[in-house]
């Protein structure tokens, strides 16, 4: 089959595709990469295997081709971003294999390099920046929250306490009714606050990486950006949240290969995925019932999915022909979720 329809644009779902470059020192390898359109098309074949069926078209809203920067990708995320300032939940997250850039789009490679820097560092850059124009007439302000979900587990990255506190209960005390996880709230005025944070919020996570080896590749984090705006003149309340999530790799483990731990993980990690295919499947159907209660991470996010709230997928490829199998799965879960 030629055509794989990935995106029709429904609903509030966006999905962009990301492909990440050859790394440097990395040896050329054949790339499995084929075309990319103008208009979101990306052809995808095999250059081990050739043979008519070898090439895949896959459509998207956008696709970033490996020399696209942080801020040519950033500013097709911005409009997104900035509608959380008029109330508007929004998720933003980066789907793929381990290596396949999810942490790059997200943080960036190196925070202390501002050219360097993802959609969560970018957008609350921007964010302040907007609320500092329009603080004359609406009062912004700003709280986040970090926490990773590890093996079904959430956990504070943010807390005081330490990174191992289990979070189990969920505060139901937002204004909109929705939970949130009870973790700690930390209220930031200036990027510079956020940054400070999310270095704890890293060193945190590495806490956990000492006990397993590349735990990150492993867990789901997720930075939740709240937003309170009060209007001056008429006092009305805005409120609107951003998630931003880089969610576990999504490659396959082989179950012949993996025991005890690592495939607990694997099976968490599988399950928690799925569970976030479901929801979006169904919320892209306009299904009536949407199966939130099904893992800890789309009960954490369900805030910023469906009703009226914008979602957008990262789908991250690696362009090695190595990674062929994963980047076709990759991709069959774009489709289904488009
Ligand atoms: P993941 O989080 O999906 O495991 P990473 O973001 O850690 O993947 O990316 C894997 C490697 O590829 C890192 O060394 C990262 O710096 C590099 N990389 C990923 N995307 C890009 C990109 N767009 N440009 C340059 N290097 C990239
Ligand atoms: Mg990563």
């Amino acid at each position: 089959r030629l055509y794989n329809e990935v995106q029709d644009l429904k609903g509030n779902i966006r999905v962009y595709c990301r492909i990440r470059p050859f790394l440097p020192g990395q040896s050329k390898k054949r790339t499995t990469v084929e075309y990319i359109g103008e208009n979101g098309e990306l052809v995808i074949s095999n250059p081990s295997k050739p043979g008519k069926d070898s090439h895949r078209l896959f459509k998207f809203n956008k696709v970033f081709a490996p020399a696209a920067t942080q801020e040519e990708v950033f500013l097709d995320t911005q409009p997104l971003i900035r509608s959380v300032l008029d109330g508007y939940n929004v998720c933003i997250f980066a789907y793929g294999q381990t290596g396949s850039g999810k942490t790059f789009t997200m943080s960036g490679p190196n925070i202390s390099s501002k050219e360097d820097w993802g959609v969560n560092y970018r957008a609350l850059n921007d964010l302040f920046q907007i609320s500092q124009h329009r603080k004359s007439s609406i009062s912004y302000e700003v709280g986040v929250q970090m926490v990773e979900i590890y093996n079904e587990q959430v956990r504070d990255l943010l807390s005081s306490d330490g990174p191992h506190k289990r979070l189990g209960i969920w505060s139901t005390t937002q204004p909109n009714g929705l939970a949130v996880p009870d973790a700690s709230m930390h209220a930031v005025t200036s990027t510079a606050d956020v940054l400070e944070l999310m270095n704890i919020g890293l060193m945190n996570r590495a806490v956990g990486a000492t006990v397993l080896n590349e735990r990150s590749s492993r867990s789901h984090s997720v930075l939740t950006v709240h937003v309170h705006g009060m209007d001056l003149k008429t006092s009305a309340v805005l409120r609107g949240n951003l998630h931003l999530v880089d969610l576990a790799g999504s490659e396959r483990v082989d179950r012949s290969e993996v025991i005890g731990e690592r495939l607990r993980e694997a099976q968490h990690i599988n399950k928690s995925l799925s569970a976030l295919g479901d929801v979006i499947f169904s919320l892209s159907q306009k299904s009536q019932h949407v199966p939130f209660r099904n893992s800890k991470l789309t009960q954490v996010l369900q805030s910023s999915l469906g009703g009226q709230a914008k979602t957008l997928m990262f789908v991250q490829l690696n362009p090695d022909v190595d990674s062929y199998s994963e980047t076709i799965s990759t991709l069959k879960f774009a489709e289904r979720v488009s």
